[in-house]
């Protein structure tokens, strides 16, 4: 325990003394780590009894990934601890920006729907508000990206072996989860259900604190583990193969899902979460049954962890004996929805008979549910297609979108626009039959992550101009209007945009040896790869300005630093040539003696929530370019914002309401617009050919990329080829290419009038708080979990 520097010190050095090997930078991190474990141990152990004594509703929020990143400067800063720490530790000699750097990365996400999961931890707990996450404490967690050859390959990682020790095993509530065997049905007053033969796992939590901002309210983050039950839950013979079945369930995020095994490892995961979440919640309550949505909500991340559904049906109808209509009753009212997405490909469908095989009793619930909705979907007047809509299980296979929208009280979009989508378009029947399940909760950010840890010398620049109330109610960012023409102010804010930009440059020489003219515009493409996301027009786009200036020797543009960083799934090989195209045009252009004076592209490996937190408060410019009407939210703009970089990007997503927020002039909007995209799509009237033949400098690029010029070393582009040409441009790349080149130029127009730029900057970073995710969290507890704060503590 510490509350002074010198007590710190004097704590800190005592547990140097006591290491008996040479200390490391790594034994003084994890000296460090435990002190603030310990720190924190009071006020969790306070928090869970807080709880427990005045009965609190609980939420729980159900994810596949929480991309936490790494915790101690994160804990330490909640803790306001971390002025002091830095202090104590520069006296002692160490440098605690390099102990943070010793904790290993937990990969336990992918993207934005992982680290929305992680944002919305911290908001709960800052807001004092009772919300914990259930997910898998992966081993592995996703691989981490090293690029040979300009090719992305995937690399282990071994996130728990070297893990930084933040959670706990708690033993004490391990949980049984079964596989297969075969539903035996006891016919006593109500029909009943158990399993014989079925496959045990043991569920092991291990519980993590998410501690909120200034202390106080702890909440936990459980991760569970899979591990080998006892000896009387094994089976007689082959032990070894059974083990490695049971230890794959939390070895890694998103296995290989191309084939049936695959799959089926998969759906081990969702089911395993599900149950072993819902089992303890069940089992630790201290109220009837009848009154769980009183006490606890539920809230499903996307449809991964959908089979929540049944399996709540089953331990209320199997476990307590409840009728089908109680159990659904409270079922309907403890479950909510969240959906990330409308493209068709992640829209989870699995097969009945895998199903039926893994999960027999879930899967006889979800028929039931399913014959019950069909059966009341009846009644109303409706044509074939509509009825099709409808369904859950069809043709053999089971929606788990449609599932999840049946058995939650609640379903919601994360933008407005994404919201519409689904009411008018992807989810209309469903809407139309359960008309107020459906809102809308624009996602957020945690400024404390991505404003105050990420990037602490504007944070206190802000708080130099209009206090720190901010760091409270991130609204308060408003108070910055008054300044955004003040010169003053706007020189600091340059200033501190510079030196974010010259850290960055030196953190990426030194660590991918990489040479970056800090003075040069950032321009920052920064997200998983997809196509969707279009990193493949912004290579396009790259190549065009180097064939402008080879072949006009009076276009000297400003010079221009194109930073790329994403990983690609595994198996996503049209993705995966992107990287290499994007590393094969970025060796061309940064080794032209010309060229490279004004176009310099960096791609950034292995980009995770660390490397994150370094590369968006450097940014000039910040890439949102979907194809309008594909990207749920994203929010990553909304990090950008926050740190006073200016959108180039489509009307899609949350990018919407950040122009809602700041106005036209104070972004680069561009493209085709979402309605204009569904009806291409509806009507089929774009054919990229068309602008190929007539648009001369596409032409040469597309032929370029065909004659393998623009791939030198690339020996096949075939997806990327069939993409364009095949399927005739799905993501509306050509279409969207010339209006994106000529917003480039709008953009360096404005930034070469420095005052104009930083205004623009100024307004972004003034109207960002409603990105908070402080915002987003407080909306879902007023309309959604009902919770109430801890404010009587
Ligand atoms: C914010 C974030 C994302 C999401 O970015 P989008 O641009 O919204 O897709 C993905 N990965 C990391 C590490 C992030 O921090």
């Amino acid at each position: 325990m510490f509350y002074s520097k010198e007590e710190f010190k004097e704590n800190f050095s005592m547990r140097l003394e006591q290491q008996e090997q040479p200390v490391t930078l790594q034994t003084a991190y994890s000296i460090l780590a435990g002190m603030v474990r310990e720190f924190v141990k009071r006020d969790w152990n306070e928090t869970n009894h807080f709880y427990q004594n005045e009965q609190r509703k609980q939420l729980y929020y159900f994810s596949i990934e929480f991309l936490i990143g790494r915790m101690l400067g994160q804990n330490l800063m909640n803790l306001t601890i971390y002025e002091l720490v830095n202090e104590g530790l520069g006296e002692l000699g160490y440098d605690l920006a390099e102990l943070e750097e010793q904790e290993p990365e937990p990969g336990l996400g992918n993207g934005g729907l992982g680290r929305l999961a992680a944002c919305f931890m911290d908001s709960l707990a800052s807001l004092q508000m009772p919300g914990h996450g259930c997910g898998i404490r992966y081993r592995g967690g996703l691989f981490s990206q090293v690029l040979k050859d300009g090719f992305q390959t995937e690399h282990p990682t071994d996130w728990i072996n070297d893990s930084a020790g933040w959670d706990i095993r708690r033993e004490d509530l391990a949980t049984y989860i079964p596989f297969f065997g075969e539903v035996q049905p006891e016919h006593g007053q109500r029909f009943k259900a158990s399993l014989t033969n079925a496959e045990w796992v043991k569920a092991v939590p291990y519980d993590m604190p998410i501690v909120g901002a200034y202390g106080k309210t702890v909440n936990t983050l459980r991760l569970w583990q899979a591990e080998l039950p006892e000896q009387h839950l094994l089976p007689k013979a082959d032990v070894e193969t059974y083990k490695q079945h049971v230890v794959a369930i939390s070895d890694r995020l998103y296995p290989d899902d191309s084939t049936e095994e695959g799959k089926i490892l998969r759906l081990k995961q969702q089911y395993f979460l599900c149950s072993a979440s819902l089992q303890t919640i069940l089992k630790n309550r201290d109220f009837p049954v009848s009154a769980l949505p009183k006490h606890v909500a539920i809230q499903i991340n996307d449809t991964h962890p959908a089979l929540a559904i049944p399996e709540l049906m089953r331990l209320l109808l199997d476990g307590e004996g409840l009728s089908w209509e109680e159990a659904w009753g409270i079922t309907t009212h403890t479950i909510s929805y969240t959906n990330h997405t409308i493209l068709e490909e992640a829209m989870e469908k699995w097969d009945s008979s895998m199903l039926e095989q893994l999960l027999p009793r879930i899967y006889m619930i979800i028929q039931e549910i399913d014959r019950r909705f069909k059966e009341k979907c009846h009644q109303e007047n409706l044509d074939s297609e509509a009825k099709k809509k409808l369904s859950i299980i069809e043709d053999g296979i089971v929606k788990m979108a449609t599932l999840a929208v049946v058995g939650s009280y609640k379903v919601n979009g994360v933008a407005k626009l994404h919201t519409e989508i689904l009411k008018m378009r992807e989810m209309k029947e469903l809407n139309e039959h359960f008309p107020h399940k459906f809102h809308n909760k624009t996602n957020g950010i945690t400024h404390r992550r991505w404003l105050m840890k990420a990037n602490p010398e504007l944070s206190s620049l802000i708080t130099s101009v209009i206090g720190n109330e901010w760091t409270k109610d991130p609204v308060k960012l408003h108070q910055l209007n008054e300044f955004v023409q003040d010169p003053v102010f706007l020189g600091d804010f340059k200033s501190v945009k510079q030196q974010k930009k010259n850290q960055l440059t030196e953190y990426l020489e030194k660590n991918q040896t990489i040479k970056i003219d800090p003075e040069s515009i950032f321009d920052m493409h920064i997200k998983r790869f997809h196509g969707y996301k279009r990193q493949l027009m912004n290579i396009f786009h790259i190549q065009m300005l180097y064939n402008r200036i080879k072949e006009d020797s009076a276009y000297r543009p400003y010079p221009r630093t194109f930073f790329f960083g994403g990983k690609a799934a595994k198996s996503y090989r049209f993705a995966k040539q992107v990287i290499k195209l994007i590393n094969t045009v970025a060796e061309k252009i940064n080794n032209d003696p010309v060229a490279s004076k004004h176009l310099h592209i960096v791609f950034v490996e292995d980009y995770n929530v660390s490397r994150a937190e370094k590369m968006f408060p450097a940014a000039d410019i910040s890439e949102q370019i979907s194809t309008a009407s594909k990207e749920a939210s994203g929010t990553g703009n909304m990090k950008f914002m926050m740190n006073g970089a200016i959108t180039l990007g489509t009307f899609d997503g949350a990018n919407i309401e950040i122009v809602e927020q700041i106005g036209d002039d104070n972004a680069f909007i561009f493209g085709v617009t979402a309605q204009q995209v569904m009806q291409f799509e509806e009507e089929k009237t774009y054919h990229a050919r068309e602008i190929i033949e007539k648009d001369r400098e596409i032409g040469q690029l597309i032929s370029e990329l065909l004659s393998g010029k623009l791939s030198k070393g690339l020996e096949n582009i075939d997806f990327i080829r069939s993409q364009i040409i095949d399927e005739n441009d799905p993501y509306f790349v050509l279409k969207d290419l010339q209006h994106y080149a000529r917003t480039h130029n709008r953009v360096l127009a404005v930034y070469e009038d420095t005052l104009a730029w930083q205004e623009m900057s100024a307004v972004n970073i003034a109207q960002s708080g409603i990105f908070s995710s402080d915002r987003t969290i407080q909306q879902y507890s007023d309309e959604v979990w009902d919770l109430e704060k801890i404010y009587s503590r």
